[in-house]
């Protein structure tokens, strides 16, 4: 018998949380499944049952067999209103690379951020990447979570503390639709693993107000031409086509960016867009790797909040760039 971890998104808003349960089953992939969408928001009680479709498979670093990635359809076998991936499945094909930032914060069950239990600590500085016990909240949690997602095939390219007490970064690396899969997987790991040590996630882009850095998901991405048939003109193009539809941009990257998105804290203001080499203060950077590599390489789209839908990002930038 197989223990399967069904994963999937609920209908909450504005941004979905993660939902689970487990299947024990003797076939040897998981079959279809259903669900009470009363208690997720994502259906009415009388006509309750909503549907999982499983869209990707991953050997379990927990205590199942498997993790099943799945997306929701009615129960009349229709797209479900919340499934944001069929859209980003549409456009996203296997030549689009996407590493994701993804910074967050722990804190204890309470809420309040580890570390800052006896009120505010000292002034940012000390911390990022920091090391020592008076430096540095959760490590424990973070590496456990590196270990996990690497022993379930998600390419984590790395992780570090970050620039507030308690706050934390990985990055993830993945290709066409499965990169957002592996991006909701890794979260769904940091929640299972932080459950363990007694500690919660906060997603949230501005958790702690202050001069405090809020926490976003940077997006890395490109595609064939621009790793490999590059120039100035074409990165300039791809940053000018985004600018272009920049509010529909801010609209799909998460709720409650404006409070991060200040023109402080190395970003740009939420209601500009500019685009620059090096720049951490622009809302798309043009890094250092794609000129050394003579205009072949990638760009950073800077304005992601970390709580933002993956299928979401995915599904704007490349529908933008494909039109
Ligand atoms: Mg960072």
């Amino acid at each position: 018998m197989k223990k399967y971890e069904y994963i999937w998104l609920d209908g909450y808003k504005p941004e979905p949380m993660l939902r689970s349960k487990i299947k024990v089953e003797d076939s040897g992939n998981p079959p279809d499944w259903a669900f009470d969408g009363s208690s997720t928001q994502q259906a009415e009680g009388s006509k309750s049952d909503c549907l999982l479709l499983p869209v990707q498979e991953y050997e379990s670093p927990l205590f199942s067999d498997s993790l099943v990635m799945c997306q929701v359809e009615t129960g009349e076998h229709k797209t479900h209103p919340s499934n944001t991936r069929v859209a980003a499945a549409e456009v996203v094909t296997d030549e689009w690379w996407f590493g994701f930032e993804q910074e967050y914060f722990f804190t204890d069950q309470n809420g309040v951020i580890l570390g800052w239990e006896d009120g505010v600590p000292r002034p940012q500085g000390d911390y990022y990447c920091g090391v020592g016990s008076s430096n540095v909240q959760g490590r424990e949690i973070s590496e456990a979570h590196l270990d996990a997602c690497l022993e379930a095939g998600i390419e984590l390219s790395g992780t570090n503390a970050e620039v507030a007490l308690g706050q934390w970064e990985y990055q993830c690396f993945g290709r066409g639709i499965k990169a957002a899969d592996d991006l909701w997987i890794s979260r769904y790991l940091l929640h299972k693993i932080a459950e363990d040590f007694g500690a919660s996630v906060n997603l949230h882009p501005k958790p702690q107000e202050g001069d405090w850095n809020g926490s976003g998901m940077h997006t890395n991405f490109s595609n064939n031409e621009m790793r490999s048939n590059g120039s100035e003109e074409l990165f300039n193009s791809i940053c000018e086509k985004l600018g272009s539809v920049h509010d529909k941009g801010i609209a799909a990257y998460g709720s409650d960016n404006d409070k991060r998105l200040t023109g402080l804290h190395e970003t740009q203001k939420i209601t500009e867009f500019s685009y620059a080499k090096f720049d951490r203060g622009a809302s798309i950077r043009i890094p250092i790797f794609t000129l050394e590599h003579n205009w072949n390489g990638y760009l950073e789209d800077r304005r992601p909040a970390s709580n933002a839908d993956p299928y979401k990002i995915l599904a704007h930038l490349v529908g933008t760039l494909i039109s």
